[in-house]
């Protein structure tokens, strides 16, 4: 079970090493896989202050090119360079403000993968969508235009889950896993308003690998006991 801790825009290097130095004194289960997903400008700190643990460290985006005329962006490249092992993809959040398709996803997550880093590539309907009854044709295809790979692990997050405080119920979990696993041979993880409160009930679902916390990552309490939680239940 792998639990992957989503920073977005939050945490400083400085605040980023005071968390991984506390975070490495917890003694995390070894059952767990554990990941932090930082900014990029707190990566360096982070491979730093984690560099003798297990615990990884992961970018939130990653372009599709090694270097060139893209201000703003920065390649798979630069991050092996650094001692980053993983690059988050498609993020809802990056689809609904930075203009991010299924298209530039794809691109992102082939050259990630090319340049030997792992991917966790984010998938999920809003609101309206399911509403709508859309929510298998949306999952189709924002899975089907991604590539098939063994280091490659899918998040679902419904939209309108993440950052709410509404998370999906057990049933559209397992539902929405078995889909994305019908159609590509990959781990899926369950994202969205995940916290210690509900993570054991999340994380026992049939077809749930583990979870992208966003919130609840940022509190070393509450990430350290969601983790605790999916040891007990891997
Ligand atoms: C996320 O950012 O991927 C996420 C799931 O956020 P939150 O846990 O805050 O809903």
């Amino acid at each position: 079970m792998l639990i992957a801790g989503n920073w977005k825009m939050n945490k400083t290097a400085e605040e980023t090493a005071e968390f991984c130095h506390a975070l490495k004194a917890r003694a995390l289960p070894d059952e767990v896989d554990v990941a932090i997903f930082p900014a990029f400008t707190s990566l360096a700190a982070a491979v730093q202050a984690l560099a003798d643990t297990e615990i990884a460290v992961g970018a939130q985006n990653v372009h599709w090119e090694e270097a060139g005329a893209f201000t703003g962006e920065v390649s798979a490249v630069m991050l092996r360079e650094l001692g980053v092992y993983a690059a988050i993809v498609g993020h809802s959040e990056r689809r609904q403000y930075f203009g991010e398709t299924d298209e530039s996803v794809s691109r992102r997550a082939a050259a990630a993968l090319q340049a030997g880093l792992s991917v966790i590539a984010c998938v999920g309907e809003l609101e309206a969508e399911r509403e709508a009854g859309e929510t298998e044709d949306v999952l189709r295809r924002q899975v089907l235009a991604l590539p098939e790979d063994e280091d490659l692990v899918v998040a679902y997050e419904p939209v309108w889950a993440i950052g709410t405080g509404k998370t999906a119920t057990a049933d559209q979990v397992r539902e929405a896993h078995a889909f994305i696993k019908g159609l590509l041979d990959a781990k899926v993880l369950y994202g969205g308003s995940v916290s210690p409160e509900n993570a054991a009930e999340l994380l026992a679902q049939d077809g749930v690998d583990g979870a992208l916390v966003g919130g609840a990552s940022l509190d070393l309490d509450s990430f350290v006991a969601i983790c605790e939680t999916a040891a007990r239940i891997h």
